[in-house]
């Protein structure tokens, strides 16, 4: 992207949605389902191994988790948008007050024109096509920019956004951050960007000069409390689920455990068993468990192990590398000291740290003195400490006796809050996103407000006197 011509070829592709955007716009329901359904048979049928393989090729995904993770996600997000469109696209009647007698109002969800899609990489298929399926559903043309670091999986979203779509309706462009940075000065009506804070700042403040709305899906510290009351077992097993698929590469896995210190061993015990359960005493060889994306990944993991052997941190499982594989061991590190790099930044990799609690308020106040994470889990019995919990701290989104599933109910909104995004996605809440909420009041009979216009006069003034006071 470094060169004028690439520029030009950007803005001519800018220009031509820009004239497009009306007939885009005006499209119908039937028109934007059909767009929706050959999406869905594309990436369900077509491309299904395809996806698989790039994956693969990128950072040694299962071909397994990249259905569960990556198809899925995508299929039932479409199915469910598929199912409640028309209705989102209806006129959405509000009632009008008294005083304004003889009109209706309604509001109409008008697209809000040419878009752009920044999409990271650790969840590329997922995380590119499901904004796109809100963008779609809302009327707008899209410009994508994916991730340089998964270029294999970057390159076959290309190639099926190009086999679907008109480039004046959706095109995706590959490319370094150069790209991000080009694409960023255009005056793009919305910009839904998947990725880190730090990167989100950029792009909020790129927006900032043409007054783009934004949506930011960011990352952060999401916690994980394990309470005394809780199913340990269980509570194990889930957590590992959540903190290893992925490698750990997930923006909502548990970043890290606070445990009530009666039941730290009993878990630490746990969640060893539920290790190797999963990927075997030996996770370098297991087909379940896949890899760091790069080498940069890979050493920031690697020195965040290398520190807290070196301080006064216990290694509970784990703590070995392998840098040809970009391989990093599933790792559990308590008794890490408080300023330790691994309690202050995303992890977002395979380690696992345990912090333990005295009593709750200790747990709370911790996770209060660090940016509002994009998730929060807890495990409990007690409805009472859930709802403590919940009452006493901010996040995107919660589970309870879970972890990371919130994610694929497209009846909830999905999003940070402020540190770890602003705006939410899936279902009603993506199209939302994706939307103007235009106000439309229509007058039908002359209007009571009439009798209030100028002159005012001191019958005028009683009216007004009346309206404050009744109406
Ligand atoms: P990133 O912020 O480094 O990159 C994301 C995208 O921004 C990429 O397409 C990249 O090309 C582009 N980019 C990078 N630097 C840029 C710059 N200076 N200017 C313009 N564009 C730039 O994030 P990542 O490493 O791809 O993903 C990991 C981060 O994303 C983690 O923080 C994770 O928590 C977060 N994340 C959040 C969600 C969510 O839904 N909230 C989902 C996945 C990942």
């Amino acid at each position: 992207m470094q060169n004028l011509k690439s520029k030009e070829a950007l803005i001519k592709l800018f220009n031509n949605q820009q004239k497009n955007q009306f007939y885009v716009g005006n499209s119908t329901y039937k028109q934007r389902l059909k767009k929706l359904n050959v999406l869905k048979k594309a990436i369900e049928k077509k491309y299904r191994t395809k996806i698989q393989e790039a994956l693969y090729a990128d950072f040694k995904k299962p071909f397994t988790e990249t259905d569960l993770t990556e198809i899925y996600p995508i299929i039932s997000e479409i199915k469910h948008v598929k199912f409640h469109l028309k209705s989102w696209m209806n006129k959405q009647r509000v009632a009008t007050p008294i005083a304004l007698l003889g009109a209706s109002s309604y509001v109409k969800y008008e697209p809000k024109g040419v878009c752009l899609i920044i999409s990271p990489w650790n969840f590329p298929i997922n995380l590119t096509f499901s904004p796109l399926i809100s963008a779609i559903a809302a009327g707008n043309t899209v410009i994508i920019k994916p991730s340089e670091l998964t270029p294999n999986t970057s390159h076959l979203m290309k190639e099926i956004v190009e086999e679907l779509f008109d480039e004046q309706e959706i095109a995706l462009i590959e490319g370094e951050i150069e790209t991000s940075q080009e694409l960023l000065k255009l005056p793009f009506n919305h910009i839904f960007f998947t990725g880190s804070p730090s990167v989100g700042k950029i792009v909020m403040k790129a927006a900032a000069k043409n007054l783009s709305s934004i949506t930011l899906e960011l990352g952060g510290k999401s916690p994980t409390i394990v309470d005394k009351t809780a199913n340990i077992k269980t509570a194990a097993k889930k957590i590992i689920w959540g903190k290893f698929i992925n490698n750990g590469q997930t923006c909502i896995a548990p970043d890290y455990i606070l445990v009530h210190q009666t039941v730290k061993s009993e878990l630490l015990k746990e969640l060893k068993k539920q290790i190797s359960n999963f990927y075997s005493n030996n996770p370098a060889a297991s087909s379940s468990y896949c890899r760091i994306v790069n080498e940069k990944h890979f050493n920031r993991l690697k020195d965040h192990i290398l520190k807290a052997k070196q301080s006064e941190a216990s290694i509970e499982l784990g703590g070995n590398f392998n840098k040809d594989e970009n391989y990093i061991e599933p790792t559990i590190i308590s008794n890490l000291p408080i300023n330790s790099d691994l309690l202050q930044e995303e992890i977002f990799g395979p380690i696992l740290p345990i912090i333990s609690f005295q009593n709750l308020n200790e747990a709370i106040n911790y996770i209060n003195s660090k940016e509002k994470p994009l998730a929060l889990y807890i495990y409990t019995k007690s409805n009472k400490t859930a709802n403590f919990i919940i009452h006493n701290t901010r996040a995107g989104g919660t589970c309870i006796n879970h972890n990371i599933i919130h994610y694929s109910n497209h009846n909830l909104p999905f999003g940070g809050s402020n540190n770890s995004g602003i705006g939410k996605s899936h279902g009603f809440y993506g199209f939302q996103e994706f939307s103007n909420k235009r106000a439309i009041l229509k007058q039908h009979t002359k209007g009571s407000i009439e009798f209030l216009f100028p002159p005012y006069s001191k019958l005028k003034q009683k009216l007004i006197n009346f309206t404050i006071k009744w109406l």
